[in-house]
């Protein structure tokens, strides 16, 4: 189709049961120099359906009145049989109020046979062309977006897949060196010297350290795919909160940091998967520890929140390194890592609180962050507490 501002010719279909006022249309077409048209006159309602599926015209105009039929009828035909050229509707005395049902037809424009006039048509005809042109830009931009956004989802699914793969693949391996070093460290195939001892607890160390990280592949596809199931129930924080704080106690007594912690007597029980909330307090409580200097402290302390009744707010803060202000916001993200980890002999993926936050939500819970760099952090849980009904359910 000629783009209206070039000297092309543009091809009109005139569907018109009414000779004179073909004549008026082509004698006001003719008066147009820019661009040229040349006009196809089509006497009636069938002789301009077999035109239009020729598929030769830039553009149709079609008279509302067409003997028993009407250009709806047409525009309706003309839409079920094939794509075609664009269509204005020309309406006669009487017939403006069924604009907008030609409109939602299909039909591009309207023009009322009283106001016609050169002028009109050309600027009918050439916002009409570069309407269908726009339309058909903005389709084909939009089909590559499609193709491009399935493009991406292919790849996340590629990641997906090949995230779950390697870390079955590494699971199991290391598994087994673990189990293998677990066996020598019981002295079950000879006693072991002391200095192999240590050297094996150090293997041991890093096993672990490498199955968090497999154990964080795992949960992200398991999270992206939806498939991380929770089993929330009606539990207590405080044994949690202890355990999570005995089984980090060598590490905080390694670096001489004191373990701090401050619980009511009576905390209301929250809803919560205990695995995945003991998951999410070992990566705070790890991380405060892995950012913290030798010989800072950490506190943890739960507390009913004063800030939104039914939930209990649970604080994890620390004396440590401190995140600058501009990096808060994006630590929640998958893969982010904003500052080099102290110990380098133990760098994280970037994963744990992305996941730490995609637990919460699943809880109906939220995990926030505030840090002043050089004097620490606090990172606050809040998951809501059970009601009544479901403690004594449980009871
Ligand atoms: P990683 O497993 O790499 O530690 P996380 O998602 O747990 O990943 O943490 C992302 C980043 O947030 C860390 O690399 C660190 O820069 C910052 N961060 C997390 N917790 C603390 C903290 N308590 N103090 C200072 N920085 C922290």
């Amino acid at each position: 189709m000629p783009s209206p501002d070039t000297n092309t010719t543009v091809k009109v279909l005139l569907v018109e049961d009414d000779e004179d006022d073909a004549i008026i249309t082509q004698a006001l077409l003719e008066q147009i120099a820019i661009p040229r048209f040349e006009l196809d006159w089509a006497p009636s309602y069938d002789a301009g359906m077999t035109r239009i599926k020729e598929h030769h015209h830039d553009i149709g105009l079609i008279d509302y009145n067409l003997g028993s039929r009407t250009g709806i009828d047409f525009l309706r035909e003309a839409n079920s049989q094939s794509s075609h050229a664009p269509i204005i509707m020309l309406t006669g005395q009487g017939n403006e109020s069924l604009v907008l049902e030609a409109l939602e037809s299909g039909a591009i424009d309207y023009l009322p046979k009283r106001t016609i006039s050169s002028e009109t048509l050309q600027r009918a005809i050439c916002h009409g062309i570069e309407k269908i042109r726009l339309q058909a830009e903005l389709a084909s931009r939009q089909r590559q977006l499609e193709m491009t956004n399935q493009e991406l989802q292919k790849r996340t699914n590629e990641i997906q897949r090949f995230y779950h793969l390697l870390a079955h693949e590494l699971k199991t391996p290391l598994t087994a060196a673990s189990e293998f070093v677990n066996i020598l460290l019981e002295g079950i195939p000879g006693t072991l010297n002391a200095e192999q001892e240590e050297y094996l607890h150090l293997v041991q160390g890093c096993c672990g350290h490498l199955n968090r990280n497999i154990n964080d592949l795992y949960d992200i596809t398991r999270l992206e795919t939806g498939k991380l199931p929770l089993q929330i129930q009606a539990d207590a924080l405080h044994p949690l909160i202890t355990d999570v704080l005995n089984y980090l106690n060598s590490k905080a007594i390694a670096k001489n940091i004191t373990l701090q912690v401050c619980l009511p007597p009576h905390l209301p029980l929250v809803l919560m998967d205990t695995q995945r909330m003991r998951q999410v307090m070992l990566n705070l409580v790890g991380n405060a520890l892995k950012f913290t200097e030798t010989g800072g402290r950490i506190r943890v302390t739960a507390m009913e929140d004063p800030a939104c009744a039914g939930r209990v707010r649970i604080a994890v803060e620390d004396t440590g390194i401190g995140i600058p202000q501009p990096q808060l916001k994006g630590i929640f993200e998958r893969l982010y890592q904003s500052q080099p980890d102290p110990s380098a002999s133990n760098p994280g993926l970037g994963l744990g609180l992305f996941i730490c936050r995609e637990i919460m939500k699943l809880h109906e819970g939220t995990v926030s962050v505030t840090s002043t760099v050089g004097k620490g952090s606090v990172f606050c849980v809040t998951l809501p507490c059970a009601k009544d009904s479901q403690v004594q359910a449980l009871s």
